[in-house]
């Protein structure tokens, strides 16, 4: 594991994984550099909980992964303000569903921006000085839908099998450095992402809150129970370990199941 002193950035970490992860890297002794949307006030207390708590620096950016600009300026000052990026965890997400005839163009375009290229803009962003080091970590938060697919989910789902390409490629053209790169594939969490397709099944069934959140698992996760950000937290932890150095372009399920049937 690395020494203290090394600086993580967690894009979307304002909220659910993302900040579930931030916790597990602050844990281990990281400067964390959040990011995400929310109140102010909020992200102040989260950032100097963070702090207090693990006794590291952290800081905050309010980059949107929307933004190609923003996205390299947030490496860019992250590196100025703490020194160094060592770490990198792709994480910010955001979903849409529709079937493909009435998927908005605008939806696709923002999900593949904040999903996937986003990604593609930090980890150019940040190759260079991880590659003047020999050592460096980038951990992409995919989807047990980078893998397989649903339906009503075209852009999410072409997004996450794109990330899961461009993990791959990263970790061919960092293959005899001290880099890795990889994917993280959750099924489901339970997270304000996931909240929101269980309060649209309850409406749309007419069935109460807990029965859709029994519906949803029931559909696609044989365990019946949700992954938390804590345990996606632990495994960017190890893999950003030194005995996690021959993991290299992976994609990792963390699915109760759902992609063994
Ligand atoms: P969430 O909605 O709780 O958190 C998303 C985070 O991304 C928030 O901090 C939000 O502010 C931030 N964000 C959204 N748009 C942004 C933008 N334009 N710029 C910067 N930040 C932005 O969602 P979550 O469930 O924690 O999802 C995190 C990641 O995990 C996503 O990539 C998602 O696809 C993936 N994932 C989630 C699940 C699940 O079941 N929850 C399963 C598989 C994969």
């Amino acid at each position: 594991m690395p020494e203290r002193g090394y600086v993580a950035i967690v894009t979307g970490s304002t909220s659910g994984i993302g900040l579930g992860i931030a916790e597990a890297l602050a844990g281990e002794g990281m400067d964390i550099v959040l990011n995400g949307f929310g109140d102010p006030g909020g992200i102040e207390r989260l950032r100097s909980r963070l702090a207090t708590t693990y006794g590291v620096r952290a800081a905050y950016s309010a980059a949107d992964m929307s933004k190609p600009d923003d996205v390299r300026g947030m490496v860019k000052t992250a590196t100025k303000e703490l020194g160094r990026v060592d770490v990198l965890v792709n994480n910010a997400g955001i979903q849409h569903t529709a079937s493909v005839q009435d998927f908005p163009a605008d939806r696709w375009d923002a999900i593949i921006a904040i999903n996937l290229s986003a990604a593609f803009h930090a980890t150019a962003a940040v190759l260079p000085q991880m590659i003047e080091r020999n050592w460096g970590r980038i951990v992409n938060v995919a989807s047990v839908h980078g893998l397989v697919a649903s339906a009503q989910k075209a852009a999410y789902v072409a997004a996450k099998h794109g990330i899961i390409g461009l993990t791959k490629v990263v970790a061919l053209e960092t293959a005899r450095s001290g880099i890795t790169c990889n994917a993280i594939c959750p099924g489901w969490v339970l997270t304000p992402l996931v909240q929101k397709q269980i309060d649209a099944l309850a409406e749309r069934e007419r069935i109460d809150g807990s029965e859709a959140q029994a519906r949803l698992l029931g559909e696609k996760q044989p365990s019946l129970d949700f992954a938390t950000p804590a345990q996606i937290g632990a495994l960017t932890a190890f893999l950003c370990s030194d005995d996690a150095a021959q993991i290299r372009g992976a994609a990792l399920p963390v699915d109760g199941a759902w992609l063994a049937q």
